[in-house]
């Protein structure tokens, strides 16, 4: 099964996936994680991207198509999650050329819908495990007092250089004129399906494992 998790920064996306990962042994795709990859790499585009990242806009489409086309060879477990990919109409007809190409299907798109003010709060407060990729947040689920992260022990933590008001801003600029199309695209080809992201995380999952069932 291929799935797109659909929704503006702070929605839910990469935590959801983070469980579908563990429970139906899909393949996460997160364009975000692996952009955050390439601006560690020192490059001549590693820099770009990360100007563009930090403030808040959207990297180039042959960038990220070029990057989620790498990830779709080899073996596909129990299918791609696409985490943050498609954010544009073109991604999405992009994307759509891929799974043809690999002979392969999208089986559901799964908006997950948080309202702006949640959203802010939920990322000017957030911190993740530098190993595992644990998500926390200063008020709903303060790092551990131990200063150990709950999952792996691990003591470093990190905090995204985007995860600010003012990029937060334009992050979000960016998914009501860009990637908010994408609902419609994908409403007309009847693969949407819409849950609410407000709740506690396995709420929010089990809201998905109904949306994906039926
Ligand atoms: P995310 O981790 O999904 O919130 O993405 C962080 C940042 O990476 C975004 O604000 C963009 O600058 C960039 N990015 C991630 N995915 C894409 C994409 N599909 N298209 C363009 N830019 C992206």
């Amino acid at each position: 099964m291929n799935i797109i998790l659909l929704g503006p920064p702070g929605a839910g996306k990469g935590t959801q996936a983070r469980r579908l990962v563990e429970e139906r042994d899909m393949i996460q795709l997160s364009t975000g994680d692996m952009l955050r990859e390439a601006r560690t790499s020192g490059t001549e585009m590693g820099k770009r991207v990360a100007e563009v990242m930090d403030r808040g806009e959207l990297v180039t489409d042959d960038i990220v198509i070029g990057l989620i086309e790498e990830k779709l060879e080899g073996d596909t477990h129990g299918g791609f999650i696409f985490d943050g990919f498609p954010r544009t109409l073109a991604q999405a007809d992009a994307l759509g050329d891929l799974l043809k190409r690999h002979n392969t299907t999208l089986d559901a798109v799964i908006e997950m819908q948080v309202d702006d003010e949640a959203l802010v709060q939920r990322i000017t407060a957030r911190s993740t495990c530098a190993n595992c990729g644990e998500v926390y947040n200063d008020i709903t689920k303060p790092q551990p007092a131990d200063g150990k992260c709950a999952v792996c022990g691990h003591t470093e933590f990190n905090r995204r250089a985007d995860d600010n008001e003012d990029a937060l801003k334009q992050r979000l600029m960016e998914y009501y004129k860009k990637t908010s199309p994408l609902l419609g695209y994908y409403y007309a080809k009847g693969d949407l399906r819409t849950v609410n992201g407000l709740g506690e995380i396995d709420e929010v999952a089990a809201a998905i494992g109904r949306a994906l069932a039926k």
